[in-house]
């Protein structure tokens, strides 16, 4: 259970309530918002880019847009340029979650609220807003469903990216499923590994290694993503065990959802960065404003508690797929021919 709070952004006019309005026309006053992101190997980056441009398009904003390529270095710089460019409102979604402290501090200092978007900040208590999904309850999808599908046996454990604190989320919700039938000795853990940067190929070797290991006896994989997914269910039809083994995944990809039609991938998790997108702007354009945010829910990030814009998230199976993917316009009939 969320709770509402209201908070005040950095205050320089009158508070209006309600929904933002149309921002500034252009001219010498319009807002100029800029956004980094950390990639755009997954799709779902690609359509949360798209979402901003065209949002900040229909209500008159400049939006200047850094894609990092899964490169620390590179998002520092980038971030330092769109510091030297005016911006009024920085959104940062981090490759690096605490590396990216540095890049708030600068920010603040010039007096620019940053929002972090889809991924924490850590270790900065100068953080204005962050607006993701709620990840914790992702995860709890995914160990929800994979333990009911498989209560007992042998267990693929994979985590996304360490730099990246929604993989700590994750995994922390799939694991108040998973851990207690550990603990009860009915699930055997035969690999536990993070994916580093996300990479599909290193999520490829480690299911490879332990499938080699283990005589191809396993019953059960936590994929953290949908690219992870992917690349793990390659290692099981190399194996013949597509379809075989029950396995997880997130972001409900085009790819993905054909797999769950197919029966090869079981669910995914349907995140609406259509909507997380749009509202991304609309809270920039507040805070540029200095008008009153709404959050819902605030999240620990080793500074202060950070107050948050978080955003329902729901499971995908092959039963649900059309109703929830489909009937909502995130995907079409076509994606999955
Ligand atoms: C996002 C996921 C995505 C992953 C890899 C996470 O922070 O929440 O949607 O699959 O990064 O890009």
């Amino acid at each position: 259970v969320l709770l509402v709070v209201t908070m005040f952004a950095g205050c320089s006019k009158p508070a209006p309530t309600g929904e933002p309005a149309a921002a500034e026309p252009s001219g010498e006053n319009q807002i100029k918002i800029g956004l980094s992101l950390p990639t755009q190997r997954e799709e779902r980056w690609v359509r949360d880019k798209e979402k901003m441009e065209e949002v900040a398009a229909q209500m008159g904003v400049e939006l200047i847009v850094k894609v990092a390529d899964a490169n620390t270095q590179e998002q520092i710089t980038q971030v330092e340029s769109l510091l030297t460019q005016g911006i009024d409102v920085l959104i940062l979604a981090p490759h690096d979650a605490s590396a990216s402290a540095t890049l708030v501090d600068k920010a603040k200092q010039e007096g620019i609220p940053v929002i972090a978007y889809d991924r924490l900040i850590t270790n900065t208590d100068k953080l204005d807003v962050y607006m993701s999904f709620d990840n914790v309850k992702v995860g709890e999808l995914q160990g929800k469903y994979i333990t009911e599908q498989v209560p007992e046996g042998k267990y693929i454990i994979m985590s996304g990216a360490p730099t990246d604190n929604n993989a700590k989320l994750f995994k922390e919700g799939a694991m108040k499923y998973i851990q207690p039938l550990i603990d009860s000795g009915k699930i055997q853990v035969i690999t536990e590994q993070a994916v580093e940067n996300w990479v599909p190929e290193n999520a490829l070797k480690i299911v490879e290694a332990a499938l080699a290991a283990n005589n191809n006896e396993v019953d059960a994989i936590l994929a953290p993503n949908d690219g992870t997914a992917g690349a793990a269910i390659q290692a099981l039809a190399a194996q013949g065990l597509a379809g075989k083994v029950p396995i997880t995944g997130q972001d409900a990809e085009k790819a993905a959802a054909k797999r769950v039609m197919e029966g090869t991938q079981s669910m995914t998790i349907y995140k609406d960065t259509r909507a997380l997108g749009k509202k991304a702007i609309e809270v920039a354009v507040a805070l540029a404003k200095g008008e009153k945010l709404e959050t819902n829910g605030a999240l620990d990030n080793g500074k202060i508690q950070v107050p948050s814009v978080l955003i329902e998230s729901t499971i995908v199976t092959k039963d649900t797929l059309k109703e929830v993917l489909i009937d909502s316009g995130y995907i079409t009939e076509d994606d999955l021919k």
